[in-house]
């Protein structure tokens, strides 16, 4: 089935009578072509409801149990382990929720000041219930201290999340070495994996989890689907509460071509690992020098490795990010200023002041994220582009701010 108004060219998307150069595949990734054509039965044929009792029910149910064994594999671990959400913020929520509510005496957790909203949100709001968080710090490359994560762990502490990768900027955190800490002080563990899927290795036994949250919209598949595994044995508590779906998991009816997606997708992230990422961070490795070599003023957040293939994280001196950002989306360029969640208010990353940097550094912040699909014009495009409008920035006053830039 063709698949309409959007295609890719050897330059970018071309949508309708615009070329879009797409640097922002943390924020969302295109939905692959394959995954596309994978869903649309579930819309147009196949649209029973998988807890029906009737064969046009039960086929649905079989689609959705294949798509369980398709994240179980690329995850390593039982298709029973395998819980599929609305979201990676529910996932999210949903594991911290089982923590606590499974072990009520234990009223404590730990956690990283540099986590997804997602995470940042829940544990205020629950400071505010009387839980207790401790938000470990990262240091100037936005690493973690593990001896102080160690510390941090106290009789009563019901779970340790700490995310795999930062979305911001792509830092990656030792899981394998906080898990084994996580084990032997018998506390539950849970990882926010939302960055990751197709750019590091998902062995969930490898790296000692108890939970895991993924999110379909980050690996070439539909927004609205998200999985959180949960380790055979590991206490469950439903967050989301209703009928008997996902084994009592997790109540409501399945986004079933949401979840078919997800299957299709995972299959095709864990075969892209292998033949993907060497070019991928290849080309954000060439985008990256060139932007360092021939702009004066920039200045990389975060430590150069471990990092995720696909980002890179640029502050630039004398700029505002959104700014910068006005200018590109003139040229057809897509990037953000940190997190998507926040773009938009122009307060500084809380990753990057977590970081130590001053706000005048972090609001000058520029977040570029390729994809498989991020081709080597589409690079020449942006550093191309990118220069002049710094100089034009630059030139424009000490400081030129978005609303100076949306009036010219
Ligand atoms: N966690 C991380 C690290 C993310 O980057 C995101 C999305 O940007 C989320 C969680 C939230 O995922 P979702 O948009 O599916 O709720």
């Amino acid at each position: 089935m063709a698949v309409p108004h959007c295609f890719k060219s050897g330059w970018g998307f071309v949508m309708s009578d615009e070329t879009v150069y797409y640097f922002d595949n943390n924020a969302t990734t295109r939905v692959a072509p394959e995954v596309v054509e994978a869903l649309l039965p579930f819309y147009t044929e196949q649209w029973g409801n998988p807890s029906s009792t009737y064969r046009f029910g039960n086929r649905v149910g079989e689609a959705v149990a294949r798509s369980r064994e398709q994240v179980a594999t690329l995850l390593n671990c039982d298709e029973r382990e395998v819980v599929f959400t609305s979201c990676g913020t529910e996932s999210n929520n949903a594991a911290w929720n089982s923590a606590l509510l499974s072990r009520p005496g234990k009223r404590h957790l730990v956690t990283t000041a540099v986590e997804h909203s997602a995470n940042i949100k829940f544990g205020q709001t629950l400071e505010k219930r009387g839980v207790e968080v401790t938000w470990l710090p990262v240091d100037s490359l936005g690493e973690l201290d593990v001896h102080l994560l160690h510390e941090s762990i106290r009789e009563d502490t019901a779970l340790v999340s700490v995310m795999y990768a930062n979305n911001e900027t792509g830092v990656v955190f030792p899981l394998e070495e906080i898990a084994a800490i996580c084990r032997g002080k018998g506390v539950l563990f849970h990882t926010d994996a939302v960055q990751t899927p197709g750019k590091l290795p998902l062995d969930v036994r490898a790296l000692g989890v108890d939970y895991l949250s993924l999110s379909a919209h980050k690996l070439h598949a539909p927004k609205g689907v998200g999985v959180l595994y949960t380790r055979k044995g590991a206490p469950w508590q439903p967050y989301v509460m209703g009928g008997g779906q996902e084994h009592g998991r997790r109540g409501g009816t399945e986004n079933v071509a949401g979840i078919v997606a997800f299957g299709q997708a995972a299959e095709m992230a864990a075969e892209g690992l292998v033949r993907d990422v060497p070019l991928i961070r290849t080309l954000r490795d060439r985008m990256e020098d060139d932007i360092l070599k021939n702009i004066p003023g920039v200045t990389r957040n975060g430590a150069k490795d471990p990092r995720l293939p696909n980002t890179s994280n640029l502050s630039f001196e004398r700029c505002e990010a959104e700014a910068i950002l006005l200018l590109l989306d003139r040229e057809g360029i897509c990037a953000s200023s940190g997190s998507a969640c926040t773009t938009g208010s122009l307060a500084p990353s809380h990753v990057l002041i977590a970081m130590g940097q001053s706000p005048e550094k972090a609001i000058g912040a520029v977040r570029l994220s390729l994809s498989k699909y991020t081709t080597d014009a589409e690079v020449d495009w942006l550093t191309g582009k990118l220069p002049p409008i710094i100089e034009k920035l630059r030139g424009a006053s000490p400081r030129p701010a978005a609303a100076e830039v949306r009036r010219a």
